[in-house]
């Protein structure tokens, strides 16, 4: 289920496209280096005063942390609503799935325990003024928070109307172009309400480059360069991670199918370049099943499996960058995260990688939910933001992977057939026997 994100462009207007419609036709990641240079020039110029430019990005964090648990509840239903699946081969899924996630979020907490590079630099902790301390421009910020909904539904618990309002209107909004769908079977409605969570989310991260603007600026600004520093670390320890998650792939399809792993990896390059020039899992997923059935010879109930079902919940590359990303910030700010707690950020990064969309941003929309669960500010995840647009396309290719893996491991080593279907469904296949 699920269009990619850049699809969602609802209602076409007439005439020339107007300046907005033009920068939003702009690649996002373009947009985001472009805010994060504009960001250092501004951080530069303005010294300690830029710190007011930041406050845009806690806006934009706290609305997408209300759009991410309705975003999981959504895909949840969803997937158990219509996937098909007899019991034994959920059940060989949901095992298959489970263990290389565990294994994603192992690998993350490890590098980062063990790389730590959150220690290359320190962040001070923003700590919250006493209410009898706080100027006017603070008391503004307060009630402006309050108005920006951090829940779908805690607004209408508190009568918070400003929010309601909000809410409103941009469902409001959303649903336009889809008020002359029919909505016939149960299936129908829950898809209309992923569309419309979809589309209000793709209007917040459209706001992306504006929160990345602000948080370079006050970061450069009020503690210089020496955060990126510890950035560029944190990249490289990502990308050492989501190389040690490819082993485990391909080590497992070596030992349990038939599939060779390396002419694997080049029969899927289609499917790797997509899913890194994307960002974007979802709108891979065909190019994934083509190259699979096409070009690897998995049978297509396996490659089914894998690619179209499977990919819902299977985004083992989020799960690491979550982990990975709780620690880092814990480590910035010179915070140590105990085993407990470290066992929340498994528990929720496993959350967050099954209700992660398969577009692009969607792991730093779920995120704010693990942050939230060890007590982590929310306001640093713009600072990730800064090199999201590189390590989400790498983690983009780790889901893709994963479902890949499925795949493999579902079509069996050749000799037990796990899948009732006869060999010469097999497009291309060399069966060992
Ligand atoms: N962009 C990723 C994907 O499409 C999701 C994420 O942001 O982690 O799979």
């Amino acid at each position: 289920m699920g269009e990619g994100i850049g699809s969602q462009s609802g209602e076409q207007s007439n005439g020339a496209p107007t300046l907005w419609e033009r920068w939003q036709r702009v690649p996002l990641y373009v947009r985001i280096i472009l805010a994060l240079a504009l960001g250092v020039v501004f951080g530069l110029a303005l010294g300690e005063r830029a710190k007011v430019l930041a406050v845009p990005a806690k806006l934009i964090i706290r609305l997408l942390g209300a759009l991410a648990p309705p975003l999981i509840l959504v895909a949840v239903i969803h997937s158990l609503m219509t996937a098909k699946l007899g019991a034994g081969v959920a059940f060989r899924m949901v095992r298959l799935l489970l263990l290389n996630t565990l294994v994603a979020i192992g690998i993350g907490l490890l590098v980062a325990n063990t790389v730590r590079p959150g220690e290359a630099a320190h962040l001070q902790p923003v700590a919250e003024k006493p209410a009898d301390q706080k100027s006017d421009g603070d008391k503004f910020l307060d009630k402006l928070m309050e108005a920006v909904p951090e829940s779908l539904v805690k607004p209408l618990a508190d009568n918070n109307v400003i929010a309601i309002v909000l809410i409103g209107v941009a469902f409001g909004l959303a649903l336009r172009s889809e008020r002359e769908q029919p909505v016939r079977t149960a299936v129908d409605l829950v898809e209309l309400a992923y569309r419309a969570i979809l589309k209000v989310l793709t209007w917040v991260i459209g706001l992306v480059p504006l929160a990345v603007f602000g948080v370079v600026a006050g970061v450069v600004g009020t503690m210089g360069f020496k955060p990126f520093k510890a950035l560029g670390t944190f990249v490289i320890a990502v990308e050492l991670g989501l190389v040690l998650q490819t082993v485990w792939y391909l080590a497992r399809i070596r030992l349990f199918s038939w599939v060779p792993p390396i002419k694997l990896l080049a029969d899927m390059r289609d499917a790797i370049v997509m899913a890194f020039a994307t960002d974007s899992s979802t709108a891979t997923m065909p190019v994934t099943y083509k190259c699979l059935v096409e070009k690897v010879g998995v049978r297509e109930q396996s490659a089914r499996l894998g690619a179209l079902i499977g990919t819902n919940f299977n985004n083992d590359g989020t799960a690491l960058y979550e982990a990975m990303s709780a620690l880092f910030i814990a480590q910035l700010l010179g915070r140590h995260l105990g085993f407990g707690q470290q066992l929340a950020v498994v528990g929720l990064s496993i959350i967050a990688s099954v209700g992660a969309a398969g577009i692009p941003e969607a792991g730093t929309v779920t995120m704010a939910l693990v942050f939230k669960a060890v007590g982590l500010p929310l306001e640093y995840i713009p600072f990730l933001l800064t090199v999201d647009w590189f390590l989400d396309r790498s983690r983009t290719v780790i889901n893709m992977l994963g479902d890949v893996n499925v795949s493999c491991l579902m079509d069996g080593n050749g000799r037990e057939d796990l899948l009732p279907l006869p060999p010469r469904e097999r497009v291309g296949v060399r069966v060992e026997s």
